[in-house]
């Protein structure tokens, strides 16, 4: 596997690449690896000639200075998973080498970025979007692979990819979930023995509110319920439990056969946030 810093040393060694005719796959990450991204990493595997990983814990993204501090850096470790897993590239700048100076450009979706995370995470979409920019604008990927995880910042990398015409395929991977459901996340890292036995919260309320909601219950009853899951557990808080569209992520007031929709979820396990999700 060769490993990059420089955006220049990177972009000579693709430029081969592409004079050869080898497709390149891509798959931003912010390290801390686990089996959701090796999911990533082996779906590029089956579609691109060349699978590139990024490292970078983009700055941009965050809006609480402590959660950037502390979230977790393993990068030698994260070196022999990718190395085992086949990845042919990894690029693992530093902050300065992505932005050499401050940054001023904002970006916004409308609705798609002020809705369940955006509103509790301002900026934080703007950040995606540009540190997504200027990874494509680096790598020119064939391919590039996200986690249903994160299901609004697909939402919004889709709208960022067909306002600017990047020339790339965007693909979306199931998540990841341990035995217990809990979805995987390199946040996970942070809980202790006994906030690690109450994260699994999240997804019981996701296949709760699922089961309820195919049984045709009313939303505002299900709200309730998952309201009711969350008092019981002190040590855990709901920021948000939303019902919406899977593609314009508005809330919707009864569930409808016709419309896809999805459950999004998000709260605290003490200082961690954790989101969820799950399709209907
Ligand atoms: P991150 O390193 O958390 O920024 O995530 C990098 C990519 O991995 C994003 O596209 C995430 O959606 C995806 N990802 C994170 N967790 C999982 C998971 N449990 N299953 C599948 N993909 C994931």
């Amino acid at each position: 596997m060769k490993v990059f810093k420089e955006i220049r040393a990177l972009k000579v060694f693709l430029k081969d690449i592409r004079l050869s005719k080898k497709s390149i796959g891509f798959v931003p990450t912010m390290g801390a690896l686990h089996q959701g991204h090796m999911q990533l990493i082996h779906e590029c595997k089956a579609k691109a000639d060349i699978t590139v990983v990024s490292i970078f814990v983009n700055p941009a993204q965050f809006n609480s200075a402590a959660d950037f501090e502390k979230y977790p850096r393993i990068i030698d470790e994260d070196g022999k998973k990718l190395e085992t897993a086949g990845c042919d590239v990894l690029f693992a700048p530093d902050p300065n080498e992505m932005y050499p100076s401050p940054t001023s450009i904002n970006i916004s979706f409308g609705h798609l970025d002020t809705t369940l995370e955006g509103a509790f995470r301002p900026g934080h979409f703007s950040g995606v979007a540009l540190v997504v920019s200027k990874l494509f604008n680096i790598v020119e990927p064939d391919h590039a692979f996200f986690g249903q995880k994160d299901w609004q910042q697909f939402a919004v990398i889709s709208k960022l990819v067909e306002d600017l015409s990047f020339p790339v395929q965007l693909h979306s991977v199931p998540t990841i979930r341990e035995a217990d459901g809990l979805a995987m996340s390199s946040r996970n890292l942070r809980l202790t023995n006994e906030q690690r036995a109450t994260a699994p919260i999240f997804f019981q309320a996701l296949t709760t509110a699922r089961k309820m909601a195919q049984e045709k219950i009313a939303i505002p009853e299900i709200k309730i319920a998952i309201e009711e899951l969350f008092a019981k557990h002190k040590s855990v808080t709901l920021e948000y439990f939303e019902i919406v569209d899977q593609q314009k992520l508005t809330t919707v007031k009864s569930i409808d056969d016709k419309q896809q929709l999805i459950i999004c979820i998000a709260g605290w396990i003490g200082e961690i946030r954790l989101i969820d999700n799950i399709i209907i």
